[in-house]
């Protein structure tokens, strides 16, 4: 897997981090449940750096697939030929089983963002102590499908006071798909390669 991705370095210190980090695959494990993890870009007081932190601002994207997977569930019972095929047809039926887990897991994912929304917590050690990442760090993408250019992101090195300036890198980087596991408090409890 390759992703193109931003270099975001402190004007004034060595503090140097990466938006490559928001593309690794996280989820939340509640039981059987793989409940998705939304990820933005946060300064971390522990890790002392930008990382990708906890994000629950998609309750209305989540509420929007919860009543999309409602209606496509609701087709399965609603007539004798897909009642026929459901049974007759094992490929049909597990369909309609990712579906139905899929559902039960967004449906978590909605409660988990009424209950910590407000209590976001660092993707890499977990801490509370994070501070949301208000720059902008967005930049162009050229004719090959790469950043380009740098830009002053408007976001200044707690401490340091020097400004994070967003860098095009243009290096595509490859990159082992890893699964990264939490419990529903946002701690890290797992990783494995997928
Ligand atoms: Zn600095
Ligand atoms: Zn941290």
């Amino acid at each position: 897997m390759s992703v193109p991705h931003i270099n975001l370095n402190c004007e004034k210190c060595a503090t140097t981090s990466t938006t490559l980090q928001l593309y690794s695959h996280r989820i939340y494990r509640d039981g059987d449940l793989e409940i998705p993890v939304q990820c933005t870009l946060g300064w971390c007081e522990s890790c002392d750096n930008l990382r990708a932190v906890e994000s629950f601002d998609d309750d209305d994207q989540v509420s929007k697939d919860i009543c999309s997977l409602n209606a496509e569930l609701s087709q399965y019972r609603s007539t004798l030929t897909t009642r026929l095929l459901t049974r007759l047809k094992p490929a049909y039926r597990s369909n309609r089983r990712q579906q139905e887990a899929q559902r039960d897991a967004l449906i978590r994912r909605l409660e988990l963002i009424g209950k910590r929304r407000g209590n976001e917590a660092c993707l890499t050690c977990g801490s509370r102590n994070i501070r949301q990442f208000d720059g902008d760090y967005s930049l162009k993408i050229g004719d090959s499908f790469l950043y380009q250019g740098s830009k002053r992101t408007g976001f200044f090195h707690p401490g340091c006071g020097g400004e994070f300036v967003a860098e095009a890198c243009d290096i595509r980087f490859h990159f082992a798909r890893v699964t990264k596991c939490y419990n529903v408090e946002g701690e890290l409890v797992d990783q494995f390669r997928t």
